[in-house]
């Protein structure tokens, strides 16, 4: 896949400022992010809904799909109290603006609710974006949607604040695995270091959000990184590591589902494999699979081929049946992509 586009064009620019400048302070505004949220997409909206806020608009409701539940690390973002339920959010918004989601399917219930939007502002940076909404700020060299949303809330006049900068910085961090990641660019360490100028105490945060678990949740990782399989001759022999997750795992330690967000981290640090995966069981036969490669292998490109979608090195979809008819799928997968 080529991939031609940087940044969004002026006319797109032009076009969202435009949308929101034609609103009056009482227009209700939707903002909608990614099923199953992270920091980016929690960080990206919020940041933003604070951002309209300052611009003096009363009625700015925040959602995602699905099951309304933040996971603890995000759960004190400023401008949590602009997140409502699915079932709250407005049924006939002037404005949608929807924030780090690659395809229509990642808006569950609520895609419907863009299609009918009279505007609907669309911030990602994936690779692999599908391309809906009436205007695309979409850049697939941001680090992170919160750039995008960021240079969106600088062009409508808003100020950074350190609560709007706080929310934008979780975003950044997350996605940038910490500034670890090749995404991490002088301009995101400048966008950076203009976010800590607020007033941020980045320790702080990174402690909170990165560095904070509960006792289950350590033990649940033992098990789940104790089942882990390598298979070096596997990716043609740049070697695959797999481990999944049950339902039964979660409930046996009493943990939340996003505790295996990060837990693909440790498995892709094992050097004999280029490509990981991580599958975790959203339902009975259902299963949420993370893919990550270290540069042999083009992951969004696997992952769209399942109806998901991501980044070269960072990927997923949704996987149906056993862990190991998943991982054969992957297995398969890398096979045809690497011949
Ligand atoms: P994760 O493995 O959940 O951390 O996701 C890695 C990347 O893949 C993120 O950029 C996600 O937005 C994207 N992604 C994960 N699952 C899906 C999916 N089912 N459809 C589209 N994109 C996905
Ligand atoms: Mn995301
Ligand atoms: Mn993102």
């Amino acid at each position: 896949m080529t991939n031609a586009s940087t940044e969004p064009a002026a006319e797109q620019w032009e076009a969202a400022v435009a949308a929101v400048r034609a609103l009056g302070g009482d227009a209700e505004v939707q903002l909608i992010c990614h099923v199953s949220p992270d920091g980016d997409a929690l960080g990206s909206m919020l940041g933003f809904g604070l951002g309209l806020r300052r611009l003096g608009f009363t009625r700015v409701r925040a959602t995602f799909p699905g099951e309304f539940r933040v996971p603890t690390p995000y759960a004190d973002l400023p401008g949590m109290d602009l997140l409502v339920p699915e079932s709250e959010a407005y049924t006939a918004p002037a404005l949608v603006l929807v924030f780090d989601v690659a395809a229509e399917s990642r808006l569950g219930g609520l895609a419907d609710r863009v299609v009918a939007a009279p505007v609907s502002v669309l911030l990602d940076h994936h690779a692999s974006n599908t391309g809906f909404g009436t205007i695309r700020l979409v850049d697939p060299r941001a680090a992170a949607t919160s750039v995008l949303a960021e240079q969106f809330v600088a062009r409508l006049g808003v100020p950074l604040d350190a609560e709007i900068a706080e929310c934008f910085y979780v975003a950044l961090a997350t996605d940038t695995g910490s500034f670890k990641f090749d995404v991490t660019t002088v301009a995101v360490h400048e966008l950076a270091a203009r976010l800590i100028a607020t007033g941020l105490r980045p320790g702080d945060i990174s402690r909170r959000i990165f560095d904070t678990r509960p006792f289950g949740a350590m033990k649940l990782a033992g098990e789940v990184l104790g089942r882990a399989e390598l298979e070096p001759a596997a990716a043609g022999g740049r070697g695959l590591v797999w481990t999944y997750a049950t339902l039964a795992d979660l409930a046996r330690h009493d943990q939340p589902p996003y505790v295996l967000d990060t837990l693909i981290d440790p498995v892709r640090s094992v050097a004999e494999a280029d490509v990981t995966v991580l599958v975790k069981q959203v339902a009975e036969g259902e299963w949420a699979v993370s893919l990550r490669s270290k540069g042999a292998v083009d992951v969004s490109r696997l992952a769209m081929s399942q109806g998901g979608g991501g980044h070269r090195l960072a990927a997923g979809f949704t996987g149906y049946g056993e862990p190991g008819d998943v991982v054969d799928t992957v297995r398969r997968l890398l096979d045809d992509y690497l011949n």
